[in-house]
């Protein structure tokens, strides 16, 4: 994942800070910096509302005992919010039904809320891992990307909260399953069911591309199934092929070690079952070329891989598949050698031509969304009602905490961590701000409830009141 301005990439120079303490020191500053606008603003906002509130009682004519009560249910309500804030998550506030995925950084689970039973995903991520895997401006993108909108297009985000070895995301569960496990289940899809799942990804790119951020590891298991069939995108910035970017460019010696074991375990898992291969190495089937090397790449990455995951749909295997991740990258970077769609595929000339455009250099490339709907492989599509509209596939699920769409993982390591203790939490410098609570944050204050319950407390009485003018009707 990858904010989009950023279209060069940075070349280090020599005497720089390490790019470690470059991102600490960044994330310190933005943190202070959002946190104290915010602060500011919300002061403002508060004290206007105070204003708005007398003003608004004194025009409704309650007694001073009625505004002290009024004014003494809002502080409380204040308090309980703030209270509620405070209040640490941990991760001993949920109890594990099963794991239902594994990554580069950890494993995700379906869990259960102990206090209101409410069923959800936890992605776990291990701090270490991924300060050694150079990936913690990654996961606060994607904790940014998740928090900051009501998008249907993404997986909501419920909290996010740390201990002193992990990173927590509580998402909402989706029972369908991933694009992956359906296309295994499937192995290829119709043009009229793939329409429908590109279509739905061309709107669930554009959406965060109107966020700018870049996505840049869109892939069949990054997009989930919804328990109605519609997609959802998940997993923005931990992407394990971000590491080829530029951004890590500095690689010890140790690392060197760490990935070529990685590439052996790849291999192997690569051999044993194709699925597993992908979801825990993270396959570069679907990177676009230009990501690879160091020129600089722009948001049109999205749509080379959305074009590569309509081949896999079409055809039934990705264009570039090789065993070894490395000639997967040797043939995508020569695309023009190798890339052919196989004549007993029997492709539409719709569908050939639009995989032609995605699958292109950047400068032909199909650019914006709108060019890309206009394509003629989508007549007929309602792009307004798309989401609402009938999936091809629904899943048959037979409780909330059905997991049938997902493959079956050993545990490996307990969910709950060793209790250190009462020792006070010391804050993470590398995870500053990570931490993050959709209901209370979304939640309105007590004072903003309370003005709109005047509100409409002001606006009944006062059609109440309005005189009574008979109609013609009555009089007769
Ligand atoms: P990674 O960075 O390890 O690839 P992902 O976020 O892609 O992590 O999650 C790994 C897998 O876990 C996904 O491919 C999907 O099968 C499953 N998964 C992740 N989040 C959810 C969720 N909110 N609901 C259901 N399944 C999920
Ligand atoms: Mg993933």
């Amino acid at each position: 994942m990858a904010t989009k301005p950023n279209t060069t990439q940075k070349k280090k120079e020599p005497n720089q800070v390490s790019s470690n303490t470059r991102d600490k020191a960044q994330a310190a500053k933005d943190y202070i910096e959002k946190k104290y606008s915010k602060l500011k603003q919300t002061e403002a906002e508060r004290k206007e509302d105070w204003t708005e509130l007398n003003k608004m009682m004194a025009e409704m004519n309650l007694s001073s005992v009625e505004q002290e009560q009024i004014k003494q249910e809002i502080l409380h309500r204040e308090a309980e919010h703030l209270r509620k804030k405070r209040q640490k998550i941990t991760v001993f506030d949920f109890e594990s039904i099963k794991i239902i995925g594994k990554g580069a950084f950890g494993e995700v689970r379906v869990v259960r809320n102990k206090h209101n039973g409410e069923v959800l995903a936890m992605k776990k991520l291990n701090k270490t891992e991924m300060i050694y895997k150079n990936q913690v401006q990654h996961v606060k993108a994607e904790r940014e990307v998740l928090t900051n909108t009501e998008n249907p297009w993404i997986v909501e985000l419920k909290c996010s909260f740390q201990d002193e070895k992990c990173l927590y995301l509580v998402m909402e569960y989706l029972g369908g399953g991933d694009l992956m496990t359906l296309l295994i289940r499937k192995n290829i899809l119709s043009e009229a069911e793939s329409r429908f799942y590109i279509a739905e990804c061309v709107l669930a790119v554009e959406s965060i591309h109107k966020m700018n951020f870049i996505h840049r590891d869109l892939k069949p298991d990054n997009i989930l199934i919804d328990n109605n069939g519609h997609i959802k995108l998940s997993d923005f910035g931990l992407s394990k092929n971000a590491e080829i970017n530029a951004s890590s460019e500095v690689l010890s010696k140790l690392d060197e070690d760490a990935r070529h074991k990685k590439r052996i375990d790849e291999r192997n898992e690569y051999r044993r079952n194709r699925k597993l291969a992908y979801s825990t190495v993270g396959t570069p089937d679907y990177i676009a070329p230009e990501v690879f090397s160091r020129t600089g790449y722009s948001e049109l990455v999205d749509w080379w891989s959305i074009g590569v995951i309509l081949y896999e749909m079409l055809v039934g295997y990705p264009p570039f598949y090789a065993e070894k991740p490395a000639d997967i990258c040797h043939k995508i970077l020569s695309w023009q050698k190798y890339f052919t769609i196989p004549r007993e595929a029997k492709l539409s000339p719709a569908a050939t031509d639009l995989i032609r455009r995605l699958i292109c250099e950047p400068n032909t490339r199909l650019s914006t969304s709108e060019e890309i709907k206009a394509h003629p492989f989508f007549n007929g599509v309602d792009w307004e009602r798309l989401r609402f509209s009938q999936a091809p596939f629904v899943p048959q699920l037979n409780s909330e905490v059905d997991t049938s769409n997902f493959d079956e993982f050993e545990e490996t390591e307990p969910f709950y961590p060793p209790q250190t203790g009462r020792r006070k939490q010391r804050k993470d410098p590398n995870f500053i701000g990570y931490t993050f609570k959709r209901d209370v944050e979304m939640q309105r204050t007590g004072l903003v409830t309370a003005l709109e319950e005047l509100e409409s407390i002001r606006a009944s009485s006062s059609r109440q009141s309005t005189k009574y003018v008979p109609s013609s009707e009555d009089l007769y």
